[in-house]
């Protein structure tokens, strides 16, 4: 029996009724939290017979392990381009390399994207990956095989576009594969990799890309598909005006009419980025409790607007928090994610339409109610498993700041003493313990310079 003790930190639980501990601890046996509380560890966690690891929290704060709820992880080999393009002319730029993509670079990009994300809190992340050139390979395989290396759980997803321009969408014709071609490869990928145990590493969901590069057939066949699977559905609705235009002149309809009439509003849905979304739409989103990913700075960089997060969260509608493709967020950190959703939020909200608890709140436990994994994922409780991550508050940077919370919402992300992922540690004192950062590092720059190369 192995158990890890923190004590001394600031602990945010997250919890449903926000508890904080001041110099609290948090106790992990095995995977699983088996104590949370004010003061020093009681006396029988440190029974004889049992092996202890302690760690002194003095001067941190511990919170859940953050969640990313949506990113597109093959993007970290194309960063920094298209720069000052809105999201339409931004994708026709990229489609050509994008399309060149094969299972070793992915794995490569993945690799990269993910410890930066583990570095920045992150514990869980979902991948949207859509493009799936003729003869590369098996991506989602190298995307699976570079979580595991990192160490932080996974939510996969088999994405696909099959409406290409000559048929109407934005995609040219040489990055999108046939209906049926996506939905068998949906299938297999799911019978592959899908684990949805309680404690899963990995889980697969099926995520058509978006309303202008999927046909409708796709979108009604994906979402009964992945329902017969019992996997959760996820793509992109209500991101740009030009989306929602689209939409209209196509449909007649809103994005959220458009894929509620194709079955995909739900609690088994998740939706990126919800930022062009009427009452009516709000509305049914809490109703349907379909959940969204907020993208607050891909949204910025592509100036595609502020979505209403507050007015879904009071709709009772899940949001989660994500950073997005590293093609439009270069930074690909989630903890800094925080602040910018904080900051974002009141230019539309106001002052105290959106608080630093608001934002680790959909960081941590709303992200894992968006992925189905809630039960077990997202706060400090009993019982659920130990993703945790301990921030080093002892710098110069949060000396005098009165409200530990607010280092994350308002100050800057703090150096991460700790992360743990079902009670492993996969960060200590700032460094992955997994993988080799270096070797990481020239293997997503050479495998950037290798797909820049093919175009
Ligand atoms: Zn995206």
């Amino acid at each position: 029996m192995r158990r890890l003790v923190i004590e001394g930190a600031h602990v945010a639980t997250v919890d449903a009724v926000d508890r904080e501990f001041v110099g609290g601890h948090v106790v992990v046996d095995g995977s699983r939290i088996i104590a949370v509380g004010d003061g020093p560890a009681p006396p029988w966690v440190f029974a004889d017979g049992v092996e202890v690891e302690s760690v002194d929290g003095s001067g941190h704060l511990l919170t859940p392990g953050l969640v990313n709820t949506h990113h597109h992880l093959y993007q970290w080999l194309t960063r920094g381009i298209a720069q000052d393009s809105i999201l339409f002319d931004w994708l026709v730029a990229l489609y050509p390399t994008w399309a060149r993509i094969d299972e070793d670079l992915v794995e490569a990009g993945a690799e990269a994207a993910l410890a930066v994300l583990a570095k920045s809190g992150c514990t869980l992340a979902a991948d949207h990956h859509y493009v799936f050139p003729r003869g590369s390979g098996d991506i989602v395989g190298g995307i699976v095989r570079a979580a595991a290396r990192v160490g932080i759980r996974l939510h996969g997803t088999r994405g696909s576009m099959d409406l290409g321009r000559s048929a109407g969408g934005l995609p040219p014709d040489f990055a999108v594969e046939t209906t049926a071609v996506a939905l068998d490869a949906s299938a297999l990928a799911v019978e592959r990799y899908h684990d949805a145990s309680a404690d899963s590493m990995v889980q697969i969901a099926l995520a058509p890309c978006s309303p202008f590069s999927v046909t409708s057939e796709l979108l009604t066949e994906a979402a009964t598909l992945g329902r017969s699977l019992g996997v959760r559905l996820h793509t992109h609705g209500s991101e740009t005006v030009e989306e929602d235009a689209f939409c209209q002149e196509r449909f007649g309809k809103t994005p959220t009419q458009y894929l509620e009439d194709l079955g995909w509003l739900g609690d088994d849905v998740w939706m990126a980025h919800s930022v062009h979304l009427d009452d009516h739409a709000i509305a049914r989103f809490g109703a349907t409790a379909t959940g969204s990913a907020h993208c607050p700075s891909s949204n910025a960089r592509l100036a595609a607007g502020i979505a209403p997060i507050p007015q879904l969260l009071r709709a009772g509608a899940p949001v989660g928090l994500g950073v997005d493709g590293s093609a439009s967020n270069e930074s690909g950190q989630l903890g800094t994610e925080i602040r910018q959703a904080v900051l974002m939020n009141r230019l539309r909200a106001g002052a105290d339409g959106f608080s630093v608890r608001d934002g680790l709140r959909i960081a941590t436990v709303g992200g894992a109610r968006v992925l189905g994994r809630d039960a077990d994922l997202g706060s400090i409780e009993v019982g659920k498993l130990a993703d945790l991550a301990l921030w080093d508050l002892r710098g110069v940077e949060f000396a005098g700041l009165v409200d530990p919370v607010a280092s994350l919402g308002l100050a800057s992300m703090p150096p991460l003493a700790g992360l743990f992922v079902g009670g492993r540690r996969v960060v200590d004192d700032g460094r992955l313990t997994t993988i080799n950062e270096v070797g990481v590092a020239r293997a997503a720059a050479r495998a950037s310079a290798d797909l820049l190369g093919r175009v």
